[in-house]
């Protein structure tokens, strides 16, 4: 897939505003962006760090991926998203692989981003994110 860098690490939070204020005031980072993904039932908020962001999660329903996660284990490290081209060969390549994709094709991610997820199974327990800008390549 030869990724170009860690386009973000998402984290599951029980409250946004709480979890922004920490990474605002404690590490100093500015959060760029609120957003709300309605497709995935979350609020979402960034940070820049470099060339990797953050993304802090928050359920907006119990019955969405990130509030079974957080009913299931708590708040937490949630995925790893890479920065890839042509998101869909790079599906296709994993799924060649053997990969257990959970999408197995893109969908709308926040930040206007085309996003996939490959399956923890098949990724020694990490749930991996691929994502391509595919409106403002950098
Ligand atoms: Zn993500």
């Amino acid at each position: 897939m030869k990724p170009s860098h860690i386009e973000h690490i998402g984290i599951a939070v029980n409250n946004l505003a709480s979890a922004i204020e920490f990474y605002e005031k404690v590490l100093g980072l500015k959060c760029y962006n609120i957003e709300e993904v309605r497709d995935q039932k979350v609020k979402t908020a960034f940070f820049k760090v470099g060339d990797t962001k953050i993304e802090l999660l928050e359920s907006t329903d119990p019955d969405s991926a990130i509030g079974k996660f957080i009913a299931g284990r708590g708040e937490g490290l949630h995925h790893i998203a890479f920065a890839v081209n042509d998101i869909e060969k790079q599906l296709k390549h994993a799924e060649d692989n053997g990969v257990r994709l959970i999408d197995a094709k893109p969908k709308k991610g926040a930040e206007g981003l085309e996003i996939a997820f490959l399956h923890p199974k098949s990724t020694s327990g990490v749930l991996i994110e691929i994502c391509e800008n595919k409106t403002n390549k950098f």
